[in-house]
């Protein structure tokens, strides 16, 4: 683009946008943001609003689109929504001022991991930016929320538990190195549906990160912060602490405190796990409710939804931490009064963790502030509640409880009541704070009496009863004395214009009221605004006091909302210990209770050890409630180990490090991958990182493929587990392949069990009751009959089955439980088959990952000919 010819503006945007080149660049100019180029065509189809064209001195007009820019946080929030980054570039001189061309500056750029506007956020989510270094295979985490000023680094190793690690928080945005990204970025888009940004190596290899965290994070070494056995860690919080700089152009001074864990600090839940068991959202609507966290969240804060989130995403596997969460909630659930009375104070607070990063960042609005202070105005009651507690946790909060009287106060004191959301509108400050802003808020008020005195008295003064005080625009506040009079006038006045018939002038003191009056509103705004900012400093100095205050109010929040729970739905408190035992009496599914309120769900025991009990293998015809009741083990262990009661008349769980579950050959056909490709996907990973603490959920594995294939694959499955050797795990595996049964006896640790129906005639019920031993049939065309398939097939299918077990038919090499989706035929039929296929196979239309599935299958399907 020939530069000359540009006109000087847009070579300011071209600059500009060099620089900014994975941003969209909103630019402002006057009252809008303008978008250019590339930019303006991108914004105008995502935001869908009208393209136009811009004289820019060019032979062609530039494109162009723009927002008002008061409203631009909602297109704003659209584009983030979407994945884009926003480079917000103002004006940084007076327009009225500037000599050529205004300057300006890109003053912040938003990005999907760190928005900081409420109305971007959603309140009851952390809203995380992660970044993750990996270097031969060891992956070094660093996750922020900077709206709410949290910052966790850990460091795992594997892709596997790096995978893991990134579920806990589902990042709205993440960075990786390349060696991370080679290894990640796929599954990341796959599982997380976001794009990860691999960023340059030299992005990363800055030797002034180990001073920058140091700087940050107010410490003298990384030994204090606990990562200088984490180097991975160390540039992944180094590379984070850059980009948030440059993103801020601000320094974040609140966001000084690093929680630097061990990932075996918490129980570990791979992606999969967390989405079988639908800890946070349902599978199938990827929504809230119908998830565990839907049934646990009473909280009436979004500090206390934050953290509650937190709790179920991290559960603890050490038994005294668990210990203090259960007997805190125990207490509360004991005495409603007090659970009442922490509810009532708890529903007048407001989100003071975010308002306090918004301090911090210059963006709090008055309102804010306003919300702050009624929070406060709440600590008091707050104390007062937890002055009545006994057990340690509750007891730790109200230790060194803080009123911040100070702080309450001085915000008493300075704004007021009624203030506007906005500062821009005005009347923010309350009287009496600042004697300035009184004095010219009464100029503002009195200014027509004050007039309308000097009226009075210069005319009485003069003696001349027609002297009127006026006003123009050209030399302000004027006294006015006709012709006549003007032999009367005094010397002090000052004549400043003659008309036709009369005189104007001034006095020293009319002129002095009339800066009063007129400088007043223009002052008031900008004193309003340098007293707002004083009061925000300091208000900012003590944002550690704050923090503090809001960490209390959200944990108590979180704490009573698992008592509220445990006392509506008739949870009881789990004994934890370390013996590697679970013992579940009258257990029942957290999710499946509560979303069918009407019918009644029917509770079943359960024994898991180390020993005689670790492998249950699990049969019953379909729907019996064979996934339900697993799950439920699973559910109801991860509870305990949140620190929530659980649903069930008693349970001793003895703490599991993992929980592994493959459940179902649902929905992963998206993924683009086989099925059965990801079921022995998802197997291998379990196999290779379970151990002899974990739990594992196996259900009807060897779905996807020939029944023998299925059948061999879930029968060594068992037995690798099984084997203390190998893994050892707790293991609750329900199955169609009734010949799996026979292990027990054969396996000291397996024991079957079956989930009871009874049948009556042509009829089957379904008991819903686990029992000891093996099923002794599928009861599929029971079932099938239930499911309303008609009569006609019914009956056919009973005849064949018939003829079947006499023999009649013979089947080569397929079990009784054949499976509707196994392949029937072999030998002959399938080399046809395969060929079939390839004849009807159009290659061209394959992507490489179809073709390598396509390919597995055949190859699989050839061996068995
Ligand atoms: P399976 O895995 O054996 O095919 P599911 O666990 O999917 O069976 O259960 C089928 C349905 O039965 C569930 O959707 C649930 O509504 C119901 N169900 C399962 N277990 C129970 C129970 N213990 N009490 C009441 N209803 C149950
Ligand atoms: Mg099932």
């Amino acid at each position: 683009m020939p530069k000359e010819q540009i006109t000087p503006m847009m070579a300011q945007y071209l600059k500009t946008k060099e620089e900014y080149p994975d941003s969209i660049l909103f630019y402002r100019l006057g009252d809008f943001y303008e978008m250019f180029f590339d930019d303006a065509i991108k914004a105008s189809r995502e935001l869908e609003i009208t393209l136009t064209g811009k004289d820019c001195g060019l032979a062609e007009r530039a494109p162009m689109c723009g927002i008002p820019y008061h409203s631009a946080s909602v297109y704003i929030a659209k584009l983030i929504a979407k994945g884009y980054k926003v480079a917000i570039c103002e004006q940084v001189e007076d327009p009225k001022t500037a000599k050529g061309i205004v300057k300006r500056e890109v003053i912040r750029i938003v990005t999907p991991g760190t928005v900081i506007d409420d109305e971007l956020l959603d309140e009851r989510t952390n809203n995380y930016l992660a970044v993750i270094y990996a270097k031969n295979g060891i992956y070094g985490f660093a996750v922020s929320d900077i709206s709410t000023g949290e910052v966790y680094t850990t460091e795992v190793s594997g892709a596997d538990e790096a995978l893991s690690e990134t579920a806990r928080y589902e990042p709205k945005e993440i960075l990786t190195n390349s060696e991370a990204a080679k290894k990640l970025l796929k599954q990341i888009e796959l599982r997380f549906h976001i794009e990860a940004d691999e960023c340059t190596d030299e992005f990363f290899e800055n030797t002034s990160f180990e001073e920058k965290i140091m700087t940050q994070f107010g410490k003298g070494s990384l030994v204090e912060l606990g990562l200088d056995t984490k180097p991975c860690a160390v540039k992944a919080v180094g590379a984070m602490v850059s980009y948030l700089e440059h993103t801020q152009k601000t320094s974040l001074t609140y966001l000084n405190t690093l929680n630097t864990y061990n990932a075996n600090q918490y129980m570990e839940l791979d992606v999969n796990t967390r989405r079988n068991l639908e800890i946070t959202e349902s599978m199938r609507d990827k929504i809230k409710k119908g998830s565990l966290l839907w049934v646990l969240d009473r909280t009436k804060t979004s500090m206390g939804a934050r953290l509650l989130k937190q709790w179920v995403e991290k559960p603890l596997i050490n038994p005294i931490e668990i210990n203090k969460r259960l007997c805190a909630v125990g207490e509360l659930n004991d005495d409603m009064m007090l659970r009442d009375e922490i509810a009532e104070v708890l529903s007048g607070t407001y989100d003071i963790s975010r308002i306090i990063s918004r301090v911090s960042l210059g963006t709090v609005t008055p309102r804010d502030l306003i919300a702050l202070k009624a929070t406060l105005l709440h600590l008091p009651e707050l104390e007062y509640a937890l002055s009545r507690v006994k057990f340690p946790m509750l007891c730790d909060l109200r230790k060194n409880f803080d009123l911040l009287e100070d702080v309450k106060e001085l915000l008493e004191r300075a704004i007021s009541d009624d203030a506007p959301a906005l500062l821009r509108d005005g009347k923010v400050i309350k009287e009496g704070f600042n004697e300035e802003i009184d004095k010219l808020r009464t100029a503002m008020r009195d200014g027509k009496k004050w007039l309308a005195d000097i009226e009075a008295e210069e005319r009485e003064k003069t003696g001349i009863s027609k002297l009127k005080v006026g006003y123009n625009k050209v030399f302000g506040y004027y006294i006015e004395v006709t012709k006549s009079n003007i032999k009367e006038v005094p010397d002090y006045y000052i004549r400043r214009q003659t008309l036709a018939n009369c005189e104007r002038y001034i006095t020293p003191k009319l002129k002095e009221l009339e800066n009063e009056i007129l400088g007043a509103s223009e002052k008031i705004a900008s004193l309003e605004a340098y007293v707002f900012e004083d009061v925000r400093k300091r208000v900012n100095e003590q944002t550690e006091r704050l923090k503090r205050a809001a960490e209390i109010i959200a944990v108590t929040d979180v704490l009573l909302s698992l008592a509220e729970t445990a006392a509506k739905n008739n949870f009881t408190m789990p004994e934890i210990s370390d013996s590697g035992k679970i013992e579940i009496k009258d257990g029942r599914h957290p999710v499946v209770e509560k979303m069918a309120k009407d019918s009644m769900f029917v509770p079943n025991d359960t024994l898991l050890n180390k020993d005689e009990d670790r492998m249950l293998i699990i049969t019953g015809p379909n729907m019996a409630g064979k996934s339900t009741y697993m799950r439920q083990v699973a559910l109801i262990t991860l509870m305990a180990q949140i620190g929530s009661f659980v649903p069930a008349s008693s349970a001793k769980i003895g703490i599991v490090d993992k929980i592994f579950t493959r459940v179902g050959a649902s929905d992963d056909i998206s993924s683009g991958q086989s099925t059965f490709m990801l079921e022995m996907n998802e197997v291998s990973h379990i196999l290779k990182n379970a151990t002899a603490n974990s739990l594992i959920i196996l259900d009807e594995i060897g779905r996807g493929t020939s029944t023998f294939d299925g059948l061999s694959i879930a029968w060594s499955v068992v037995e690798y587990i099984h084997n203390k050797k190998k893994i050892g795990a707790k293991t609750l595996f329900a199955t169609h392949y009734h010949e799996l049964t026979d292990l027990e006896g054969e396996l000291d640790g397996v024991k079957n069990y079956r989930i009871a129906v009874k049948k009556r005639g042509d009829d089957i019920t379904f008991l819903r009751k686990i029992v000891r031993g093996g099923a002794d049939d599928s009861y599929g065309i029971e079932v099938a009959a239930l499911a309303g398939v008609p009569k006609e097939v019914i009956n056919g299918a009973k005849h064949i089955l018939k003829k079947i077990e006499n023999d009649e038919i013979v089947i080569e090499h397929t079990s009784k439980t054949v499976e509707p989706t196994a392949q029937m035929g072999f030998g002959d039929g399938i080399a046809s088959e395969i060929t079939d296929e390839l004849k009807m196979m159009d290659v061209t239309t394959f992507t490489p990952i179809e073709a390598m599935n396509k390919l597995f299958e055949l190859s699989k399907k050839a061996k068995e000919i």
